[in-house]
């Protein structure tokens, strides 16, 4: 799975990590990436996972592995408990996100690394190599669409110079970093990305880590490319899925008010998730990346 993201740091595209909670959402992604031919990292958070069950989301997620014949990477985002995190790797997932970002650095660096060597150790039960995702930066909002406006300190922003320190000590694989992103869509004010703040954390860490972007959703296209340019090679998708998904209930239960079938009035929402995950893998250059030999 390392080799996946391995080959997207060497040819400069970034592979989408998109959110599920329903098994819809999981196919109108699938079904993106399989028309485009395209890797892809599915994910779910706690709360996610809870709600469609964790051996559930493994479950799904390998049997569209093998029905679209795709490499598809199953990633915990933002977990924070240990239990959920075991829960997690037992249930199968690949990739899982520890997220210490709300403590002050140096408990952060205490916590991510015990989550490391514990995630490490008990991975080795099932004799797979889990990736391991910490973060540090202050990312601000939630996954949802905003109406206040997005205000991004200078304090917020990750310094290369800890970024370099935080893997060190932690052995993460993969770096979650804080760059001017915000979790969800603002309606006032764009979320603007510090790139001159992504190239000095990338002069910095090098190839060492996977660096990642969260909160993907609301910024401008431009300045993801660039980032990805620049060294991004994961970019979390979530709230513009939930956009699309609740656009296509509304417009299905405005069309038709007396239809009950489950997959008829879904079908609206598969269609809206899947238009936005293919404009993502073609905005983050995946595209016909599914042969990880060449
Ligand atoms: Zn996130």
């Amino acid at each position: 799975m390392k080799e996946i993201l391995k080959k997207a740091q060497k040819e400069h595209y970034a592979l989408g990590a998109f959110n599920f909670s329903t098994a819809e959402i999981l196919k109108a992604t699938v079904l993106a990436a399989k028309e485009l031919s395209s890797p892809i990292i599915v994910a779910t958070s706690e709360g996610e996972g809870g709600f469609i069950g964790f051996r559930e989301a493994a479950a799904l997620v390998g049997v569209w592995r093998e029905a679209a014949k795709l490499p598809i990477i199953l990633n915990l985002d933002h977990g924070k408990n240990l239990d959920i995190i075991k829960k997690a790797v037992a249930a199968g997932y690949d990739a899982v996100h520890f997220d210490g970002s709300g403590l002050s650095y140096k408990e952060n660096i205490e916590q991510t690394s015990k989550a490391v060597k514990y995630i490490r150790e008990y991975s080795k039960t099932f004799d797979r190599d889990v990736i391991i995702e910490g973060e540090i930066g202050y990312l601000r909002g939630a996954s949802s669409l905003h109406q206040e406006k997005l205000e991004i300190k200078e304090s917020d922003l990750t310094s290369p110079e800890q970024a370099l320190d935080f893997i060190e000590q932690t052995g993460v694989d993969s770096l979650a970093i804080v760059i001017g992103n915000a979790h969800g869509v603002f309606a006032a004010g764009e979320e603007k990305l510090h790139l001159d703040r992504l190239a000095a954390i990338k002069k910095e860490v090098g190839d060492k880590v996977f660096l990642v972007l969260h909160g993907g959703s609301g910024i401008p296209a431009e300045d993801v490319k660039k980032a990805i340019e620049l060294g991004i090679v994961k970019v979390n998708i979530n709230t513009e899925l939930r956009l699309a998904y609740k656009a296509g209930l509304e417009k299905e239960f405005a069309a038709s008010p007396s239809e009950t079938t489950p997959y008829k009035m879904l079908q609206p929402s598969i269609d809206e998730v899947k238009k936005v995950v293919m404009e993502k893998i073609k905005l983050f250059g995946s595209e016909n990346k599914i042969n990880i030999n060449n």
